[in-house]
């Protein structure tokens, strides 16, 4: 088998597995307790909080750890905008924006607030899916109080212009940039401060770290109301007991990513050359994602209009190819994906959109067999396509 479905997870490091069960193991001791064993269980996590700061190039105190990134993007779009609200005169309305390309996890909180009564605006995408740079402009009001911009699209590998939108942002001393770093971390360089970004999420489980655990990067003295209760873990912005060996193991995953970085992108840039050279060999095949650098280089996805995207991904599973629809998150509604409709426009390109996702550590070979095998799935799908009507 060969998997190529790494944007929805990856298979943990040995490292992240070792720390895990060591710590599991033998610090067992809750990191808020005053004696000694909560001592030294408390100095673990600061160290860990010190490694992820390092690899980020922030400050320990602005690395908030989360249960995910989903976890990480929800506090901070319901923190800024409930802390917004909570400062706003009475009646004064509060305005986020959101781009039409971001995750669900994002996506989500903004249609909810929409619901809870905020103003929400969405910013449109370029036919690369990139956020285009007038239009987000135009959409930024006086009391705009956030912006949510990915770094890497999780669909098509699209890579928005942070720096560009920070400069933007710049302009604007009450609006907070939030980026959800989730699919650009250890394959592309990070830069928060070029970005100027104030927030930024991440997810243990798609750089070989855990799953189920996150981090927010919280820069300068940005205030958050809290979305969870209780105990004053996490700077009193996440209530409940510290997962140890999962704070430890996630800073060893940024650690490792970080610092393999050039070198896996490098690698990546191969495969996704070759990986590409077999899609343009298939006449069928529509691509939706932009070519490096406006692309990512380890994400590419391609539509073969009028299948529709299950079928083809259990066909591919057939011949031993494991790939994916959409985000995983949204794989299961069986709808055309939002992201590919808000870059295309056009429904049969968007329900048929093909994820293929890589890793460094595959080869050449398995991206040629997944060449092979997509070229066999198109031909034996082909007679079923359904004509335009
Ligand atoms: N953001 C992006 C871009 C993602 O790809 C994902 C994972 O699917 C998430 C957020 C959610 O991450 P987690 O699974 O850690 O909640």
């Amino acid at each position: 088998i060969i998997y190529a479905d790494y944007s929805a997870s990856t298979p943990p490091h040995p490292e992240v597995i070792r720390t895990m069960t060591e710590v599991m193991e033998r610090i067992y001791a809750n990191p808020s307790s005053i004696h000694e064993l909560g001592g030294q269980a408390d100095q673990l996590v600061l160290r860990a909080r010190s490694v992820v700061a390092q690899a980020l190039h922030v400050q320990p105190q602005e690395v908030i750890f989360t249960s995910g990134a989903t976890e990480s993007n929800n506090m901070a779009i319901f923190g800024v905008v409930r802390e917004a609200m909570r400062l706003a005169a009475a009646g004064n309305p509060v305005h986020a924006i959101v781009s039409a390309v971001e995750h669900p996890s994002v996506y989500a909180c903004y249609e909810q607030l929409k619901l809870e009564g905020v103003e929400v605006s969405i910013a449109p995408v370029d036919n690369n899916g990139r956020v285009d740079l007038k239009q987000l402009e135009q959409l930024i009001k006086p009391h705009t109080v956030i912006l949510s911009v990915m770094h890497v699209n999780n669909e098509t590998g699209a890579v928005q212009p942070l720096r560009e939108i920070g400069q933007l942002v710049a302009r604007y001393p009450k609006l907070v940039f939030h980026v959800d770093g989730v699919q650009g971390l250890g394959k592309l360089p990070v830069e928060l401060a070029d970005w100027n970004a104030h927030l930024y999420s991440l997810s243990g489980h798609k750089i070989h770290g855990p799953k189920g655990m996150g981090i927010l990067v919280k820069r300068g003295n940005l205030k958050l109301t809290p979305l969870i209760h209780g105990g004053v873990q996490e700077f009193g912005l996440r209530a409940g007991t510290s997962n140890v060996p999962g704070i430890l193991a996630m800073s060893k995953a940024v650690r490792m990513a970080v610092e393999a970085q050039a070198k896996d992108e490098e690698k990546l840039l191969l495969l996704n050359e070759r990986m590409l050279k077999h899609i343009h060999e298939i006449p069928e095949l529509v691509l939706n994602s932009p070519i490096c650098p406006l692309g990512a280089p380890h994400i590419l996805n391609a539509s073969f209009p009028g299948m529709k995207a299950e079928v083809a991904v259990h066909a591919m599973e057939e011949q031993g190819v494991i790939l994916s629809t959409q985000s995983a998150c949204s794989s299961k509604l069986h709808k055309p994906s939002r992201v590919l409709l808000a870059q295309t426009h056009n429904e049969r390109v968007a329900a048929s959109g093909l994820r293929i996702s890589m890793d460094a550590s595959m080869t050449i070979e398995q991206i040629d067999r997944i060449g092979s095998a997509l070229k066999e799935t198109v031909e034996r799908l082909k007679p079923l396509v359904q004509r335009e009507r």
